[in-house]
């Protein structure tokens, strides 16, 4: 088949870097993985065994395009509960396949040919194809260590201009794990507020916040209807096998971003809506114990790798570390590699995330504390022999 039957904007976005990688992983026996950005523990089993026997109770049909009404109001209620956020489960939040596919919703409903997105770099590898698939322009803002990866207002305020559709803030970020804190996104919060200009917010790793407080960007006073609250399972709740998430905003958006979800996805899977009922209705304790362990393992690693010489930001939340390599004098991508070749230590490179992540690589410590401490081990030994 011709290559010109695929669309053009296909075929320029490359695959995604961490995948290659994850295929050579594969590959190899005795590799411990820093690599994977998701949790090494089971969803808890109260949750899967809701799903069981809601499968043997026969729920198997197709739900509601915006998920099962009793699941947005649980959402609803966490929201406010956790939050102050006050959302109407009738027709402000959408049940999605994972915050993956909210985003591309979002991206979809507002994006016209050639409008702009505002995203600050290294970010998730999604967000710029993404972007680039719903026919937007990716508008990168670099961030740096020295300003502990935080974008501020004045750099946002600088890329505005009149194609400009939305700001994609992620917090706290992957790969990095920076936070944004409240006095920020004040300022942020100010130089959008007579503009017409919304905010996605993916707040996956609201729940995995370390130190400090994480602030949801719809809580600023204003804010909520100018923003597209992104959340989900995956990470909080050890659910990344099922697929689900939401959605909350103002009833225009949310109605958008339905009317493409029920031609495309009709809804996400019943079986881990069924879940995730469960998750919000019990699943409070089983994740704060998995949230006391990465933070465990978060001292553990930012120390380790600091006491090797990589460089490493204390990260205030997510389960990433992202120490600097350029003490090594290897790039990113050559570290990475001889790493695994040499120490059986998978890590990312950080120039998967965007252009400022040259020079770092991206150490999950979703791992046990015993992995991570035969990783430093081998990291150590990596380091001291070039
Ligand atoms: N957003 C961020 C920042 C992520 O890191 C990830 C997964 O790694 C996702 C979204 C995808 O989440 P989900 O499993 O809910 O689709």
């Amino acid at each position: 088949m011709s290559k010109d039957l695929i669309s053009k904007v296909v075929r320029q976005v490359p695959p995604s870097g961490i995948r290659k990688f994850f295929d050579l992983i594969m590959s190899m026996e005795e590799v411990i993985s820093l690599g994977v950005g998701e949790p090494d523990f089971a969803t808890p089993w109260p949750i899967r065994e809701e799903a069981i026997y809601s499968l043997e109770k026969g729920v198997t049909n197709y739900t509601s395009n915006l998920g099962l009404f009793e699941l947005r109001e649980e959402v609803a209620r966490y929201l406010h509960s956790r939050w102050n956020l006050t959302y109407n489960p009738g027709d402000e939040i959408l049940i999605t396949v994972g915050v993956s596919e909210a985003l591309d919703l979002a991206l979809r409903a507002l994006i016209d040919p050639g409008d702009e997105i505002i995203i600050p770099e290294p970010c998730y590898v999604s967000y710029r194809p993404c972007v680039l698939f719903a026919g937007g322009v990716p508008a990168m803002i670099k961030t740096s260590q020295a300003n502990e990866f935080v974008v501020t207002a004045e750099e946002i305020e600088k890329r505005l201009n009149s194609k400009t559709k939305a700001i994609l803030l992620s917090y706290p970020n992957n790969p990095t794990g920076a936070t944004i804190g409240w006095g920020e996104l004040e300022k942020i919060k100010d130089i959008i507020e007579d503009r017409e200009i919304l905010v996605i917010s993916d707040e996956i790793y609201a729940e995995l916040t370390y130190e400090g407080k994480h602030v949801p960007f719809a809580s600023l006073a204003g804010m909520r209807d100018r923003t597209i609250l992104l959340n989900g399972f995956s990470k909080a709740y050890a659910m990344t096998g099922w697929r689900i998430g939401y959605a909350a905003g103002s009833r225009e958006v949310i109605a958008a971003m339905t009317k493409i979800h029920q031609y495309t996805m009709l809804c996400a899977p019943i079986l881990a809506q069924m879940a995730a009922i469960e998750a919000m209705r019990s699943g409070e304790s089983a994740m704060q114990e998995m949230v006391e362990e990465y933070n465990r393992r978060r001292r553990l690693i930012v120390k380790g790798l600091n006491e090797i010489g990589l460089d490493c930001f204390t990260p205030k939340g997510a389960f990433y570390a992202f120490p600097s390599v350029k003490k090594t004098g290897l790039s990113e991508e050559e570290f990475t590699e001889r790493l695994l070749l040499e120490e059986k230590v998978a890590v990312v490179p950080g120039i998967a995330f965007g252009e400022s992540g040259r020079g770092y690589i991206r150490c999950s410590y979703a791992n046990s504390l015993e992995n991570i401490e035969e990783a430093l081990l081998r990291m150590d030994r990596f380091v001291r022999s070039l």
